[in-house]
């Protein structure tokens, strides 16, 4: 069996539903199941709708008429989708009569994206002669926890959704609602934005898939983002560790949790283009072994704040640090990045509201600055450990493009040197070590 998971972009018109059509009609001898997200702009349509209703603005008919655009540039009845417009409407009703968008209603609002897609894709490609049917993934054993937004399935799932799946006709591809989920008492919940890749490696280790492919625009997994770094390059084959470590530290072509049920169900995962099927793209696997000389990728993420903490208290004392993430832990910070000398401690994290509430707190233990406006770089390779230099080419290429780095964060036997810059830097940054890694000799 295999998963195949299509992207927004990949399902975003009838252009693009075809290529995925002649796709899944490539792999039909091996069991497909086909887990597909919104059309491009829908969720993010939806969850404005959902916004504007919640603060005095109702307006269904703009998240519908574009929907509805789609469904019939691929020849739907209007009679398909009739039920769940109306749903939109009561439920947008209701949002702008209470004038509150509580997490478990903006879930429900952004489920609608893929419960529309589904229908019209398999719809489509049942009268292109594909024999496909449309699937709520609830109705698959997909039964996830109560945390709306970031909702994981219950533990033992994986039973269900094998049962659910074996009572399906073999002779039907199952087209499968990413993102969404339903918790016990049949509340709509998502497992967070971006999540159908998610989803897809989740039932592909319930199902024992063989393989999850994951279709989206780039070939593959590349050496940087293709949007700065115009000679970025697709990366064959990398390592779960590597490939999550990048997804994590901003490459936008993982959801960052999406590695973590394929790497302990041990299934490969492929990262392909909708728009070059015959592109070999990234092989995802437990133990790739990459030239001895190469670092993998560069991956950024934007936006973050800096937390710092100077404390003379710190000095030779034990039980600082303890306090110190304690209090972070208390107001909800995040941490990602850690570092620490004798009298300070540099911490980032990307949410503003929990970092101000912990630097108020911590200025009883020190002095405390929060700064923001700071991108983190993350040049990601199995081979850190072992290259001598590496890190002094990587600090070289930054300073010669007069970028300053605030922060470094580089752990013994680490795949991961991160480095924190300004915002204002990135591109140069991202470019210079691009260059200086990937493209000299
Ligand atoms: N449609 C959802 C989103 O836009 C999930 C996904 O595309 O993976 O976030
Ligand atoms: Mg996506």
């Amino acid at each position: 069996m295999l998963v195949m998971k299509f992207g927004g972009s990949s399902v975003a018109n009838c252009a693009q539903i075809d290529k995925v059509l002649d796709i899944v009609r490539s792999r039909a001898n091996r069991a497909p199941v086909v887990v597909c997200s919104a059309h491009k702009g829908i969720t993010d349509a939806l969850v404005n709708a959902a916004r504007a209703a919640a603060s005095g603005t109702y307006e269904p008919e703009r998240v519908i008429d574009r929907q509805l655009a789609i469904a019939r540039e691929l020849g739907c009845d209007d009679a398909l989708l009739a039920p769940l417009f109306q749903e939109i409407r009561d439920l947008l009703r209701g949002v702008h009569l209470v004038k509150e968008l509580s997490p478990r209603s903006l879930d429900y609002v952004s489920s609608f994206g893929e419960r529309m897609s589904v229908r019209v894709i398999a719809d489509y490609f049942a009268r292109r002669g594909l024999n496909a049917a449309a699937h709520d993934v609830w109705d698959l054993g997909f039964v996830t926890d109560a945390c709306f937004g970031s909702a994981r399935p219950l533990v033992g799932f994986e039973s269900r959704v094998k049962a659910a799946f074996a009572a399906l006709s073999p002779a039907t591809v199952p087209i499968v609602t990413g993102f969404i989920g339903k918790n016990e008492r049949g509340e709509i919940t998502t497992v967070g934005r971006n999540g159908s890749d998610l989803t897809a490696t989740l039932l592909g280790a319930a199902l024992g898939a063989h393989e999850v492919e994951i279709w989206s625009d780039t070939d593959g997994v590349m050496t940087a983002d293709p949007s700065v770094v115009r000679s970025a390059r697709n990366i064959p084959t990398m390592r779960f560790d590597e490939a999550a470590e990048l997804a994590y530290f901003g490459s936008r072509v993982l959801h960052p949790s999406t590695l973590l049920p394929a790497m302990s169900a041990h299934i490969p995962v492929r990262v392909l283009n909708t728009n070059r099927p015959e592109h070999p793209g990234t092989l995802i696997v437990e133990s790739a072994t990459s030239a001895a000389s190469s670092v993998t990728s560069i991956a950024y993420k934007e936006r973050q704040f800096v937390l710092t903490i100077s404390s003379t208290r710190m000095f030779g004392e034990g039980g600082f640090l303890a306090d110190v993430f304690a209090t972070c832990q208390r107001h909800g910070v995040v941490v990602d990045l850690v570092t620490t000398s004798e009298v300070s401690i540099s911490l980032t994290g990307n949410q503003r509201e929990p970092l101000e509430r912990a630097a108020a707190e911590l200025r009883g233990m020190g002095e405390v600055t929060l700064v923001e406006g700071r991108t983190i770089v993350a040049v990601v390779g199995q081979h850190l450990v072992s290259r001598p230099g590496l890190g002094a080419e990587i600090l070289r290429a930054v300073a010669k493009a007069g970028v300053n780095v605030e922060v470094l964060s580089y752990a013994r036997g680490s795949i991961n040197l991160s480095l924190v810059i300004a915002d204002a830097d990135v591109d140069r940054a991202v470019s210079v070590l691009h260059r200086e890694l990937f493209e000299s000799a």
